[in-house]
C-alpha cells in the first residue's frame, strides 16, 4: 500500500467525523448536518444526523447551471435500434415529469414505488423521481418472472408500479406486462395503480382503473415544475434484494445523504471520474452496480452515463468497443462474466475501434480469475482494477484508490481496504484476528461507512441476526467472503464462506479450486462444488465451460482435457484439491446478475431439492448438470 493512501485510510479509521466531514463537501447540502455520525445505537449508524439534501438534486439540479447542454444520459438499446441522447437539462425535465406522474397517483414522501423495467430511460427517470420527490424505490430485475416479483411486491407495498409492455434479450421481446399481472394476482399487497411505458414491442391488456398509459400522463404534465423535497440525511432512498447466491435475497435498506457522500467520494477517489466525461457501465438498473454507477454515481460526477440495452455480443462482440469509441468512454465497469463470454468470441474485435479514450476498466462482482484479467488488459492494452463489495454495501470495500495515489492492481486481488473501512481477517470459530497470509472471515469492524445498508427493510433484527452475530467474540460485520492479506496489504477473496467443502478433513475453498483449473487455455468458466463422499466426507466435483464446445465433442478428447485440467490442480494445490470429475456443460448455472449458483449445483448433484431457483437465469443450464452428472461420458 502506498504511503500516502495509507495515511488516508488511517485517517478514516481514527478520525472518522473529520474525515467524513470533508467528505461530505463533495456534495450540495440544503441544510447542514449537526452531528457527523450519531452511533449510540450500535450496529446502526446514522450519518450527517440533521443534514438536508437530496440524490436528485445532486445528481441533475447541481449540474444546471455549469452543464444543462451537456449529455447526461445515453440510451443505447441495440435490441430496438434506438439511441437518444439526454443533456442535464432534458433530463431534468423528464424526471419533473415523471415525479409530477407519480405524485398525481397520491405518492407521497416516504411512500414505496416498485421499478420493474427494462434498460429504457423512463426507468432512470423513476428512479430520479422517486428520489425527487423522497419516495423510496424498489427496482426489481427487469428478468424475474412472477413469483420473485410477487414476493418483492410483499416486501415493498408500493403504491404505484412503473412498468413497461415488454424487455428484449437478443433480438427477442420478453413481455413484461403478463409476468407482471400475475406478480399482482398472487401477491398480498396490491398496488393502485401501475404507469405502463407502451414501447411497442408486445400487446398489453389494461386493467381498469389500475393501468395508466405513461406517455398519455407525460404529455399531461410535460410543462409540470416539481421542486425537489429536501430530505433528512437518514431518509429512506430506496430498497433493494441481494442477488439471492447463497440463499434467500435480504432487503437492503439505503439512506440519501450517506449514500451520495459515499459515491461522490468514490467517483472521485477511486473511479477517477471528471465532470463532462463519458462513464459506461454493462451492469443492469436492476443490481446494485447499476444504482451507484449507471444512474447516481456518475450523474452525481456531473459525468455522462450510458444506459445500455443489449448484450456483449451482438450486433457482434465488438458492440462494448464500438460505443466506447462513439462516446468517447473514460470509464467502464462491467463484471467478469461478460468479459468470459467475450473470451469466446474473436479477439481481434477488442482492437478494432479506438478505445484510447478508455482510462480503466473496472470489473467487479465475482471473482475476477488471473487469465481473465490478463486476456482483457492485454486485449485491450488498457487497466483493469478489479473492485469487490456487496449489495449490502452500495460501493468498493476493495480496490485501489487511484484518486488519492497511484498503485499497481495485482491480479488476482481486488486491491486494498477502501477509506471508511475497518477490514479485518477473523478466524472463524474463535473470531481471533489473522496475521499476513492467513485466510480468514472478510470482516468489517462497525459503524459501517457512509453509503452502506442502514438496515434490513423492516427488520432490524434480522439485520443484526444476519451480518453482526456470525463470528464468534466480535460484534464484526461479517462479508461471508473468505480472504487472505498479503504482506503489502492486498487482500484476495477465496470464495465464500458457505463454498468451502472439506476432503478427508482437509478444508478447501472452491474458489482456488476455480481458479486453478482456469489456468488449461481451453476453458472459458468453471464451477466446483463438495457433492457428499461416503468416505472421503465430501469430493470435489467440477463442472467446466469450453472456449470451443466441440474440443470436447469425442469422449477420448474429453478425456484427455479433463485429465490435463486436474494434472494442473495436482500440481498447484496438491492432489487433495483435485476433482473427482470434470464434466463438461455447455453454460453454468447462474443468478441473472451473473453468479455461479453453487448451492443449486451441489443440491443437483447430490439429488437433492436444489431449493430457492427464482433468481436463476437459465434453468435449462441447471438440467445440463443433471444429464452431465447422469451420464457417464460427462
Ligand atoms: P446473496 O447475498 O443473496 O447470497 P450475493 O452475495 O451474490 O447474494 P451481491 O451483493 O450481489 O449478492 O454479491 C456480493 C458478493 O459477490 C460478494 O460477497 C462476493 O462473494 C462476490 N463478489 C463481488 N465482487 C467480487 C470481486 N471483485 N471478487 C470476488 N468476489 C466478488
Ligand atoms: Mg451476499
Amino acid at each position: 500500500m502506498g504511503q500516502r493512501y495509507e495515511a488516508f485510510h488511517r485517517r478514516s479509521i481514527e478520525d472518522r467525523e473529520g474525515f467524513w466531514a470533508e467528505q461530505a463537501q463533495l456534495i450540495d447540502w440544503h441544510e447542514p448536518f449537526t452531528q457527523v455520525l450519531d452511533y449510540s445505537r450500535p450496529p446502526f449508524a446514522r450519518w450527517f444526523v440533521g443534514g438536508r439534501t437530496n440524490l436528485c438534486h445532486n445528481a441533475i439540479d447541481r449540474h444546471l447551471a455549469e452543464r444543462a447542454g451537456q449529455p447526461a444520459l445515453i440510451h443505447v438499446s441495440t435490441e430496438t435500434n434506438e439511441e437518444t441522447v439526454y443533456s442535464f437539462a432534458e433530463l431534468h425535465r423528464e424526471t419533473m415529469t415523471m415525479a409530477a406522474i407519480l405524485a398525481g397517483q397520491g405518492v407521497e414522501r416516504g411512500d414505496r414505488v416498485l421499478i420493474y423495467m427494462p434498460m429504457i430511460p423512463q426507468a432512470v427517470f423513476a428512479m430520479l423521481a422517486c428520489a425527487r420527490i423522497g419516495a423510496i424505490h424498489s427496482v426489481v430485475f427487469g428478468g424475474f418472472a412472477s413469483n420473485s416479483l410477487a414476493a418483492r411486491i410483499d416486501d415493498a407495498t408500493p403504491k404505484v408500479v412503473v412498468s413497461a409492455d415488454a424487455g428484449s434479450r437478443a433480438g427477442k421481446a420478453i413481455a413484461y406486462k403478463p409476468l407482471l399481472d400475475e406478480a399482482i394476482r398472487i401477491a398480498r399487497h396490491k398496488p393502485a395503480s401501475v404507469v405502463l411505458v407502451d414501447r411497442g414491442l408486445a400487446p398489453m391488456e389494461r386493467v381498469a382503473g389500475r393501468d395508466l398509459d405513461y406517455a398519455e400522463l407525460r404529455k399531461a404534465h410535460a410543462e409540470a415544475e416539481v421542486p425537489v423535497t429536501w430530505l433528512e440525511s437518514n431518509e429512506i432512498s430506496y430498497t433493494l434484494y441481494t442477488s439471492g447466491t447463497t440463499g434467500t435475497p435480504k432487503g437492503v435498506q439505503r439512506d440519501v445523504g450517506g449514500y451520495a457522500v459515499a459515491l461522490a467520494a468514490s467517483m472521485r477517489h477511486i473511479y477517477c471520474g471528471k465532470a463532462g466525461e463519458t462513464y459506461f457501465c454493462t451492469s443492469d438498473i436492476g443490481w446494485v452496480v447499476g444504482h451507484s454507477y449507471i444512474v447516481y454515481g456518475p450523474l452525481i460526477a456531473g459525468m455522462a452515463t450510458i444506459l445500455y440495452e443489449g448484450t456483449p455480443i451482438r450486433p457482434d462482440a465488438g458492440i462494448l468497443w464500438q460505443l466506447v469509441e462513439k462516446y468517447r468512454v473514460s470509464l467502464m465497469f462491467s463484471a467478469p462474466t461478460a468479459i468470459r463470454v467475450l473470451k469466446k468470441q474473436d479477439p481481434a474485435l477488442l482492437t478494432k475501434y479506438d478505445t484510447s479514450s478508455l482510462r480503466t476498466l473496472f470489473l467487479a462482482g465475482e471473482p475476477l480469475d488471473e487469465p481473465t484479467a490478463r486476456w482483457i488488459s492485454e486485449g485491450l492494452g488498457r487497466p483493469i482494477i478489479d473492485n469487490y463489495w456487496q449489495t449490502e454495501t452500495g460501493w468498493p470495500i476493495l480496490a485501489l484508490a487511484n484518486g488519492v495515489e497511484r498503485m499497481t492492481a495485482k491480479f488476482g486481488s481486488p486491491g486494498v481496504p477502501m477509506y471508511g473501512y475497518d477490514l479485518h481477517l477473523l478466524h472463524e470459530q474463535t473470531g481471533a484476528e489473522l496475521g499476513v497470509n492467513e485466510k480468514g472471515v472478510v470482516a468489517i469492524f462497525p459503524p459501517l461507512p457512509p453509503g452502506c445498508m442502514q438496515t434490513v427493510w423492516g427488520d432490524d433484527e434480522r439485520f443484526v441476526e444476519t451480518y453482526f452475530t456470525t463470528i464468534p467474540g466480535q460484534a464484526a460485520y461479517s462479508t461471508f467472503d473468505w480472504g487472505i492479506r498479503d504482506e503489502d496489504g492486498y487482500y484476495f477473496i477465496l470464495g465464500r464462506t458457505d463454498d468451502v467443502i472439506n476432503v478427508a478433513g482437509h478444508r478447501l475453498g472452491t474458489r482456488e479450486i476455480e481458479e486453478s483449473l482456469s489456468h488449461h487455455a481451453a476453458l472459458a468458466e468453471c464451477a466446483v462444488i463438495g457433492m457428499a463422499d461416503a468416505i472421503k466426507g465430501q469430493v470435489a466435483v467440477a463442472f467446466a465451460v469450453l472456449k470451443d464446445a466441440s474440443a470436447a465433442a469425442q469422449p477420448e478428447a474429453a478425456l484427455r482435457l479433463e485429465k490435463e485440467m486436474l494434472a494442473i490442480v495436482d500440481r498447484q494445490l496438491g492432489a487433495v484439491a483435485r476433482p473427482s470429475r470434470v464434466y463438461f456443460v455447455m453454460a453454468l448455472p447462474k443468478t441473472r446478475s451473473g453468479k455461479v449458483l453453487r448451492r443449486a449445483i451441489q443440491a443437483v448433484c447430490e439429488q437433492r431439492d436444489p431449493g430457492d431457483l427464482t433468481t436463476i437465469e437459465d434453468p435449462n443450464a441447471l438440467q445440463q448438470v443433471r444429464d452431465a452428472v447422469g451420464s457417464p461420458h460427462g
